[in-house]
């Protein structure tokens, strides 16, 4: 294998780990924004519970409230009862009375129907508080996790890149562009081998030309197919 060649495989070890760098930093604000959704989910879950819970309340207790005016108008009643001297009055009230015990009656029934619905809301609102105060805890120490990733993210990546520009430095120039050039327009690997007479890029068989040139290792040999610089591997 020619040193250029060899030169050129550190280079693009070098520009892989750098393209995977990227990318891994690249992706930490998904990383975040996955926790994010998650706490906001959470949140969002636990608000309307709890608005329920409050919403069963308020009617419970405007049906409470109900019963306790029903029930001073009982006594009410009973008072006029006490002053009435007419017979025909002291019995319409007595139905009156009648009326309103059956409303209590009612609303009696209904609150009992409200503490059952409000006994499972208030089971189900734990449950969602519980699963909101994991995911601020995770969310929490998701985020710093990822922060420490990032600082050691970008050190790997000063390195690599100090690297990245030794390996260049020490490829000639024009074969250094060529190889830039390939990077840009294929976005991956620049330098393939080629195995059993097939390019390793393209997966083509290559021209028995090209073959001859290879295997003399002189200059710097392009796959007819794809363009991609070309090395023999057997
Ligand atoms: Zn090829």
């Amino acid at each position: 294998m020619s040193p250029q060649i060899e030169s050129l495989l550190v280079l693009q070890e070098r520009d892989t780990r750098l393209f995977t760098l990227l990318k891994e930093i690249a992706n930490l604000p998904k990383e975040e924004a996955a926790l994010d959704l998650r706490l906001q989910t959470a949140q969002a879950t636990f608000d309307q519970k709890k608005k329920l819970s409050m919403s069963l309340e308020s009617d419970r207790k405007k049906i409470e409230l109900e019963a306790q005016s029903k029930q001073q108008q009982i006594g009410r009643y009973r008072q006029q009862q006490l002053d009435t001297r007419k017979n025909e009055e002291f019995q319409a009230l007595g139905n009156e009375i009648k009326h309103a015990e059956e409303a209590i009656q009612a609303f009696e029934d209904q609150q009992l129907t409200y503490m059952e619905q409000l006994e499972i809301a208030h089971k189900q609102l734990a449950l969602d508080a519980e699963v909101l105060k994991k995911a601020t805890a995770d969310n929490q120490t998701g985020k710093a996790t990822i922060a420490q990733k990032k600082i050691s993210l970008e050190k790997s990546l000063a390195e690599v890149r100090a690297l990245k520009q030794e390996a260049e430095a020490k490829v000639e120039a024009s074969t250094l562009s060529k190889y830039q050039r390939i990077i840009a327009n294929k976005k991956e690997n620049a330098l393939v081998p080629v195995r059993n007479g097939t390019c390793g890029g393209c997966h083509m068989k290559v021209t028995a030309q090209t073959m001859i040139a290879v295997k003399a290792d002189k200059d710097l040999v392009s796959c007819d197919n794809c363009g991609r610089l070309v090395y023999l591997l057997e």
